[in-house]
């Protein structure tokens, strides 16, 4: 090989390589991305399901494909992230808040300071729900009762600890059960358990199973104290609106509760070009994906960045400064 050719031989391979790395944006981008959700009777399934159709259906745009999977929920969402198994998970934000500072279900661990923030989703609901028979009308009445506060990777296990405490309940006064929340209405109409716990939002499979069933049963309110509310930042007071369930027999159109927002989160180490991706496509399509589940409706870019404790992901600022809205 003479030199000249050699040159021109490497000229053209810089250029070529510089090339596609404007295109892709910088460094190699995963192809596949896997999101994980919750149970399939809840809210975060459907909407880790529309995530991926819509970044599905542009995937000839930016090379990504995505999956979604049924999972434990919250606290499986972090774990699974931080280690490599999920790519995205979806989160309630006070369980974003309590890994980013070590609390909860990561004191021992510590700060799992790699996590990142992408967005805020949808609000969700700490619904309690009881067997009408039962006699229970508030959570003080809980005491001696069969409850499934939710299992070890949920998110509502510490939102009903936090629940019953408020009201003078530890988890010693009541019989408790830790079951997925996709189990929970089976067992409500069975007889098997009194009442159960889940956070989530509205309308959610789970709660229509779990009031469509032969047995009665109430969505009972959640009354909670200032005191919790100024010591958890990320609890708000919100409605749940009874229209979506009409199956259900209650005196008022709304049951009071309190409540967190689910967001979606990912590790430091994802891939900026894929985060980057993700973000615009959603923001790009927000009215598509606001259709895609009613408890979406009230979605906006404004407050989709509001609950959110983790440092954004550099490739969602990337895309929120570019926009104006960061
Ligand atoms: N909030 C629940 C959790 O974090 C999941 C709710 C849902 O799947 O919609 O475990």
């Amino acid at each position: 090989m003479n030199k000249i050719y050699n040159d021109s031989f490497l000229r053209a391979l810089v250029v070529l390589i510089l090339a596609c790395l404007i295109m892709t944006g910088c460094g190699p981008t995963k192809k596949h991305i896997a999101i994980g959700t919750g149970g399939i009777t809840g809210v975060y399934y459907p909407v880790g399901g529309a995530i991926s159709k819509l970044i599905n259906e542009k995937s000839s745009s930016h090379n990504i494909k995505a999956s979604y999977e049924s999972t434990g929920g919250s606290v499986f969402n972090v774990n699974a992230v931080l280690n490599g198994d999920l790519d995205f998970g979806v989160v309630q934000s006070d369980r974003q808040y309590q890994a980013y500072n070590g609390l909860s279900e990561w004191e021992k661990k510590g700060a799992q300071s790699n996590l990142r923030a992408i967005f805020a989703l949808h609000s969700e609901a700490v619904t309690l729900i009881a067997a009408a028979q039962s006699g229970v009308e508030k959570v003080k009445d809980l005491k001696n009762r069969r409850v499934n506060i939710g299992n070890p990777g949920s998110g509502q296990r510490q939102n009903s600890i936090d629940a019953l405490k408020d009201s003078g309940l530890e988890l010693d006064d009541i019989q408790t059960e830790e079951v997925k929340a996709s189990e929970a209405p089976g067992l409500l109409q069975d007889g098997r358990i009194d009442a159960f716990f889940y956070t989530v939002g509205h309308p959610s499979g789970a709660i229509k199973e779990a009031t469509s069933g032969v047995k009665a049963v109430r969505l009972i309110p959640i009354e909670i104290s200032e005191e919790l509310l100024s010591n958890n930042p990320y609890y708000t007071r919100v409605k749940i609106p009874l229209s979506y369930y009409p199956k259900i027999s209650h005196p008022t159109n709304v049951v009071e509760t309190f409540g967190v927002k689910a967001t979606l989160v990912t590790s430091e180490s994802m891939s900026e070009k894929v985060v980057y991706e993700l973000v615009k496509v959603v923001m790009e399509n927000l009215e598509n994906f606001k259709k895609s589940h009613p408890s979406l409706y009230n979605l906006t870019p404004q407050n989709m960045l509001e609950g959110l404790s983790a440092p954004l992901h550099k490739g969602a600022l990337k895309y929120y400064q570019e926009k104006g809205l960061k």
